[in-house]
């Protein structure tokens, strides 16, 4: 958190952005908007479109190019499975969150012992602090994954990654809710402690 100067602009989520384009909408219309931004308003998904005549082929090349969207002509037919677009990326990374989250849900807070036993997970939350990251995602959601990935590290004896995801937790946090919210002291204490076990190992 920190001051914010006159007439700069500052921006609120009003959903979710981790949910699919579709859901996003339906959320939005309850605030009565419809956002057009390039991964609202793009085409995710234009395999719907079927190509029988190439008359149709130069006016579909025109739309997909205007989106950023790829598009490969075999034998005279587009082959639009090979979408670049910004939308259907970031559908896609998205889609790739909410699957990392489902994964791991199950393993994080009171369990996350466990998860600290089960090999891929610190590498799925690694992927997980990666794509939110990607996608522009600073939230308090970033910040516990870092704060996890901490923990896990700790449990590891790993106190130099433990402390790089511990003061990445922090910092996310600080920006995003500030050091008076109620869980940044929590966060403050473990990150201090991995701090004082690394320290202890540098110095041996
Ligand atoms: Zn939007």
């Amino acid at each position: 958190m920190r001051d914010i100067g006159t007439g700069e602009e500052i921006s609120v989520g009003y959903v979710d952005v981790v949910h699919g384009r579709e859901l996003r909408g339906w959320e939005l219309r309850h605030y009565g908007f419809v956002c057009g931004c390039v991964a609202c308003g793009d085409v995710e998904d234009v395999s719907f479109f079927f190509f029988s005549s190439f008359s149709f082929l130069s006016t579909v090349m025109w739309f997909c190019a205007r989106r950023g969207v790829g598009v490969v002509v075999k034998d005279g037919m587009a082959d639009i499975t090979q979408e670049k677009g910004f939308a259907y990326a970031t559908a896609q990374h998205r889609l790739q969150i909410q699957e990392l989250e489902r994964e791991t849900w199950m393993l994080r807070g009171r369990r996350l012992l466990d998860g600290a036993r089960e090999p891929q997970f610190a590498t799925k939350m690694l992927r997980l602090a990666g794509l939110l990251q990607q996608e522009g995602l600073w939230d308090a959601r970033l910040a516990a994954v870092f704060f996890d990935l901490a923990l896990v590290c700790e449990v590891h004896g790993d106190f130099k990654m433990g402390l790089a995801a511990g003061e990445r937790a922090l910092l996310v946090k600080r920006d995003c809710q500030g050091v008076d919210f109620p869980e940044y002291a929590k966060y403050a204490e473990a990150v201090e402690r991995i701090r004082v076990k690394r320290r202890r190992e540098v110095e041996a």
